[in-house]
């Protein structure tokens, strides 16, 4: 089975509800009763939609790091 390829942190305090991260990978990530994006599960979707939904949020408020390494790989 395929690895997933990102860890995936909400920095909540920036987040504004855009939801167009929902929008492009709508099995990775969801809104909370906030009104905040959560992640429903950080392999829902293709990586490639994954780092386009994050390169999507106006806020940068989606962190990708690497999975094995940690490092830090969006924004
Ligand atoms: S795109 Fe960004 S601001 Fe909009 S819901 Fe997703 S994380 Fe929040």
């Amino acid at each position: 089975m395929a690895k997933k390829k990102y860890r995936i942190k909400i920095d909540r305090d920036l987040c504004i509800g855009a939801a167009s991260c929902v929008a492009l990978a709508m099995k990775t990530f969801q809104l909370d009763s906030e009104n905040k994006a959560v992640v429903l599960d950080e392999d829902g979707d293709t990586a490639e939609a994954i780092k386009l939904a994050a390169e999507s949020c106006p806020t940068k408020a989606i962190i990708l790091e690497d999975s094995e390494t940690g490092d830090q790989e969006y924004p």
